[in-house]
C-alpha cells in the first residue's frame, strides 16, 4: 500500500476540481497538492455526457472560471467545447502533473491529534488500495452517480423490443436515422435531446409527465460580441459575466417575488414561438412557481422549432405501459418507437459516494449541517463544492474554492491547524438543496441541512455571496479554530 502526504487533497477533476486546484496554486502558492480522480479524464460531466447535442443550459460567462474568459463565439456552448475548456484550464495552469486519474476516494479518516486525514482510493486500473494523508479535504465530486443514472420501473418495460438508452451512458455507434424515438422527460437533457435527434430521426416525441417552464435564449450573447470587439478578453468577460450574474439574480428575485408575472411572461413567449392554437397550458404550462425547478434554457427557440415544424412533438401524459413495440399511454393512445431515451435524471449522491469518520465516529451526512454551504458541521478541515441551484455552478465553486485558500492562510497566520464547523443551537433545519425537483425529493433524507440564519443558510445570491466569501469575516460563532493536540513533527512524513 503507498501512502504519502499533501497538505490539500481535492477530490474530482471536473471543472470544479481543476478550478479549484487554480485558485489554490495561485492563492496558497506554497502549498502541497494532489487531486484524485476516479475517472481516466478530465471534465467530469462535461466527459460523461455524450447525447446528441449536449450543451450547457447556463451562459458560458457564468459557467466559465472567474480566472480565465469564455472566448468562444457562443455563450450557451456545446458539451465538447466545455470540455476542451477544462482541459486547457489544467494545461495551461500546470494542474495536469497533480491528477492521479483512476482514483476512486471511498473513505476519509480525520483523526485529530495529528490534524490529519487520512483518506483511502481505490484504483479501478489495479484494483489495488491507495491511501493517502492531507491536512485539508476538499471534495468537488459533483453531485450524482456517474455510474447509473435514473431509471423508474416503467410497467411492461421487459417487453419492449426496441432499443433503450438513458442518456448519460449514451452509446457511441448508435444511429437514430430515420428511427421513430420516444423520449421520456421534460428536463433540462430531454428538451436538448429532442431538437438534436430530430435533425435526422423520422420524428420524435417528448413523452412528459407534467411541463416544465422553458425559455428560449439567443446562443450569441449581442453584449458580450460588443463587449470583446472594444475591449480587452478579460474586461469584457467581465462585462458579460455581470450582466449576466444581475439578469440572473433579478431573474430569480422577480420569480420569488412576483411569481404569477414571471409565469405569465414565459407563457406568452413560448406562445410566440409556437403555431397559433398550440395547446400552451397543456405543454408548457407547469403547475409550480418559476424557480421551484431550474429553468429550461433552449438556445435561439430550437425545440419550439423542431416543434413548430412538425419535426418533433410534445406529449403531456403518463405512461400505462410499454407495448412490444412502443408505449401505451394512460390516455389510451399509443406510441410507436424504434427508440426509447429514458431522459428521466440522475441518481443523486454526495461526496461521490465517499464515507466519513472523525476521530473514529463514522460521520451521518444527513444529521451535519452546512456552513457557508461549503462545509459540514463535527467535520474538521473539510470542504465540499456544491453549485448555485438557480444559477451557474462555477460562480460557488470559484467563490468556495477562493474561501478554503483564505481559511488555509488563516490557519497558517495564526499558527494553528484545525478550523471545525458547529452547528447551529437551532431545529429549524431545512434541506441543504432547495429544489423540488425529483432528483432532489428521492435524495433529500440523505443529504446535510441548513439552518435558520447566516452562517448556515445558503442564500442562492452570488452578488451577497461575493461579499461574505471574499471579503466577509472568517471568525464567527458557527466556526472554530483550533491547534492539533499531538504536535506534527515532519508535517510531509507519511502517517504510518
Ligand atoms: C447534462 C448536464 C448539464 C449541465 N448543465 C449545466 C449548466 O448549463 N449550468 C450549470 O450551472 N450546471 C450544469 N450542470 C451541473 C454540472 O454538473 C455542473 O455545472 C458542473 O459540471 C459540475 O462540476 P463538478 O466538477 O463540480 O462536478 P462533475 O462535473 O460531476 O465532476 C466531478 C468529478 O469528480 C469525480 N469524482 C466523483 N466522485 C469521486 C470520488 N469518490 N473519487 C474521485 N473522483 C470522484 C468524477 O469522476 C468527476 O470527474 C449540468 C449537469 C449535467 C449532468
Amino acid at each position: 500500500m503507498p501512502s504519502d502526504h499533501v497538505d490539500v487533497l481535492i477530490v474530482g477533476a471536473g471543472l470544479s476540481g481543476v478550478g479549484a486546484a487554480v485558485h489554490l496554486q495561485r492563492e496558497c502558492p506554497g502549498k502541497t497538492y494532489a487531486v484524485l480522480e476516479a475517472r481516466g479524464a478530465i471534465g467530469g460531466t462535461w466527459d460523461l455526457f455524450r447525447y446528441p447535442g449536449v450543451r450547457s443550459d447556463s451562459d458560458m460567462f457564468t459557467l466559465g472560471y472567474s480566472f480565465k474568459p469564455w472566448t468562444d463565439a457562443k455563450a450557451i456552448a456545446d458539451g465538447d467545447a466545455i470540455r476542451t475548456y477544462v482541459r486547457e484550464t489544467a494545461r495551461e495552469f500546470g494542474v495536469q502533473q497533480h491528477i492521479r486519474f483512476h482514483h476512486r476516494v471511498v473513505r476519509a479518516e480525520w483523526d485529530s491529534g495529528t490534524a490529519r486525514w487520512t483518506v483511502t482510493a481505490h484504483r479501478d486500473d489495479t484494483a489495488e488500495d491507495v491511501v493517502l494523508t492531507c491536512a485539508f479535504l476538499f471534495t468537488n465530486s459533483g453531485y450524482y452517480r456517474y455510474d447509473e443514472g435514473y431509471t423508474p420501473d416503467f410497467p411492461g418495460i421487459e417487453r419492449y423490443t426496441g432499443r433503450l438508452v438513458h442518456p448519460q451512458h449514451w452509446p457511441a455507434d448508435l444511429d437514430y436515422t430515420g428511427k421513430r424515438v420516444v423520449v421520456i422527460g421534460s428536463g433540462a437533457t430531454a428538451v436538448t435531446l429532442v431538437p438534436a435527434m430530430a435533425e435526422r430521426a423520422a420524428h420524435v416525441t417528448m413523452l412528459q409527465r407534467s411541463p416544465t417552464y422553458v425559455i428560449s435564449l439567443p446562443s450569441r450573447d449581442p453584449l458580450a460580441d460588443a463587449a470583446r470587439r472594444w475591449l480587452p478578453a478579460k474586461a469584457a468577460y467581465a462585462v458579460a459575466r455581470w450582466k449576466n450574474v444581475a439578469l440572473g439574480v433579478a431573474n430569480f428575485q422577480l420569480s420569488r417575488r412576483a411569481p404569477t408575472l414571471v409565469k405569465n411572461f414565459l407563457r406568452r413567449a413560448a406562445k410566440g414561438k409556437l403555431p397559433t392554437g398550440y395547446d400552451i397550458d397543456r405543454h408548457f404550462s407547469p403547475r409550480y412557481n418559476p424557480w421551484d425547478q431550474r429553468l429550461c434554457v433552449v438556445p435561439d427557440g430550437d425545440l419550439f422549432a423542431a416543434v413548430s415544424a412538425g419535426r418533433a412533438e410534445v406529449v403531456t401524459d403518463t405512461i400505462d405501459t410499454f407495448t412490444e413495440h412502443g408505449l401505451r399511454l394512460t390516455s389510451g393512445a399509443e406510441l410507436p418507437a424504434d427508440l426509447v431515451v429514458t431522459a428521466t435524471g440522475l441518481n443523486l449522491l454526495a461526496l461521490g459516494g465517499m464515507t466519513l469518520a472523525v476521530d473514529g465516529t463514522e460521520i451521518d451526512l444527513a444529521a451535519t449541517v452546512a456552513y457557508k454551504g461549503m462545509m459540514l458541521s463535527g467535520v474538521p478541515n473539510f470542504a465540499m463544492t456544491i453549485g448555485y441551484t438557480n444559477a451557474s455552478w462555477t460562480l460557488k465553486a470559484d467563490l468556495v474554492a477562493t474561501y478554503v485558500c483564505r481559511l488555509l492562510r488563516h490557519l497558517d497566520r495564526t499558527g494553528q491547524q484545525i478550523v471545525t464547523p458547529l452547528a447551529p443551537d437551532s431545529d429549524d433545519l431545512v434541506p441543504i438543496i432547495d429544489l423540488k425537483s425529483g432528483y432532489v425529493l428521492r435524495a433529500v433524507d440523505r443529504l446535510p441541512k441548513q439552518g435558520p440564519s447566516a452562517p448556515w443558510r445558503l442564500h442562492q445570491n452570488y452578488p451577497r455571496d461575493v461579499l461574505l466569501m471574499r471579503h466577509g469575516r472568517l471568525t464567527d460563532e458557527g466556526v472554530r479554530f483550533s491547534r492539533a493536540s499531538a504536535a506534527v513533527t515532519d508535517p510531509t512524513a507519511p502517517v504510518a
